[in-house]
């Protein structure tokens, strides 16, 4: 199997190993030490403040995205979605569901969000912004430090769910401002699926504590409280939180963030480079180094994915919705190389030759 999808996606042999070892019991001063290393190494990866805390629960990454709208926000919020694909979409269906006042701002497919756009929504009263900085439905990267200003002019609380953004495009969190992180194991992480991220500042901490969720499960106030000694309240995906342990390490001693950031920016400029020539356009204003959205102009997406699926052993990312014939999405990230975009430039150079794109 080749997995250019965007996630999950391929893991590195030591990873795998981790997988097919015995799940250790987890209430020992050795879970909790390796839980405590894990927060600091995801701080000091997104560059957060000093009292930020980190909590891992487990459940996909819309899981997170869940606990902070409920936990952050309440009622008496008035929240700014930007809604620009699917993903964003999911945040507005969360603010629905937990009662959350909320404003979508509905971009193009595409297209970016530009300060010309924000500025219409200042000085309404807002509280919050949700942002999917890299909307992985639509290969879209939005502009983390201009949201910052935004938000800090504006006085809101800044969410970045940034599950497919995280280690493929630089994000800071004091720089820009942000008060919530969120990203996910099976994304560039490319460890198995099921635990996802939130890196919560000083502000959201405090709102968190003062707010009167109900919930058990998703319960950020307990995971926090349980955080304190490097636990978390109910048996976590332990096997995954070992995988992304030894990944951590492993992205540090391999130079840092920024050396995967590079990594992964590389891989793609390697692609984008080697399908000039191809019946492909890019469909995005402003791309993240995760993945190239691409519209084939001259054969169905959804048929150049089971093609490639069924008779290569490769798998792209098929879009959905109204996109599923329009727009397929090659990932780059996870334990792929430049050798791997040669197989699957082969591939589709073989499908030129035979009609098919
Ligand atoms: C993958 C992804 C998610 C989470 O999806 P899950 O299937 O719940 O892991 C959320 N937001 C973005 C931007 C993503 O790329």
């Amino acid at each position: 199997m080749l997995n250019f999808t965007v996630g999950p996606v391929m893991s590195s042999e030591e990873i795998l190993a981790i997988g097919a070892e015995q799940v250790p019991y987890f209430r020992t001063e050795e879970f909790s030490d390796m839980m405590f290393e894990n927060e600091r190494l995801m701080k000091d990866f997104v560059n957060a403040p000093k009292s930020a805390k980190t909590v891992f629960i487990t459940g996909s990454g819309t899981a997170s995205m869940e606990a902070v709208v409920m936990n952050v926000f309440n009622d008496s919020d008035k929240l700014l979605v930007v809604d620009g694909g699917s993903f964003g979409h999911r945040f507005v269906k969360l603010c629905e569901i937990h009662n959350i006042p909320h404003t979508a701002i509905k971009l193009d497919s595409g297209h970016v969000v530009t300060r010309e756009i924000l500025e219409k929504y200042s000085g309404f009263g807002y509280t919050g912004l949700l942002v999917n900085i890299h909307e992985t439905s639509t290969g879209v990267h939005y502009d983390p430090e201009l949201l910052g200003e935004f938000c800090k002019k504006e006085g809101l609380l800044y969410v970045v769910d940034a599950i497919s953004s995280f280690l493929a495009d630089s994000i800071d969190m004091t720089a820009s401002g942000i008060d919530v992180i969120i990203t996910g194991s099976q994304k560039v992480l490319a460890c198995a699926p099921g635990i996802s991220i939130i890196i919560l500042g000083e502000n959201a901490i405090e709102r968190i504590y003062r707010n009167n969720t109900k919930t058990m499960y998703l319960d950020l106030k307990d995971a926090l409280n349980n955080a304190e000694r490097g636990q978390t309240p109910f048996t976590p995906a332990v096997g995954i939180l070992r995988q992304i342990n030894a990944r951590l390490r492993q992205i540090k001693s391999n130079g840092g963030v920024q050396s995967e950031i590079d990594r992964v920016k590389a891989q793609a400029e390697d692609f984008r480079n080697k399908i000039i020539g191809l019946p492909f356009e890019i469909v995005s204003e402003s791309m993240s180094n995760a993945l190239t959205p691409l519209h084939p102009t001259t054969a169905s997406a959804y048929d150049i994915f089971l093609k490639l699926k069924d008779e290569y052993g490769i798998w792209i990312c098929p879009n959905g919705g109204d996109m599923k014939d329009t727009v397929f999405r090659v990932g780059h990230f996870g334990a792929i190389t430049s050798k791997d975009n040669d197989t699957l430039i082969s591939a589709f150079n073989d499908l030129r030759k035979n009609g098919f794109i």
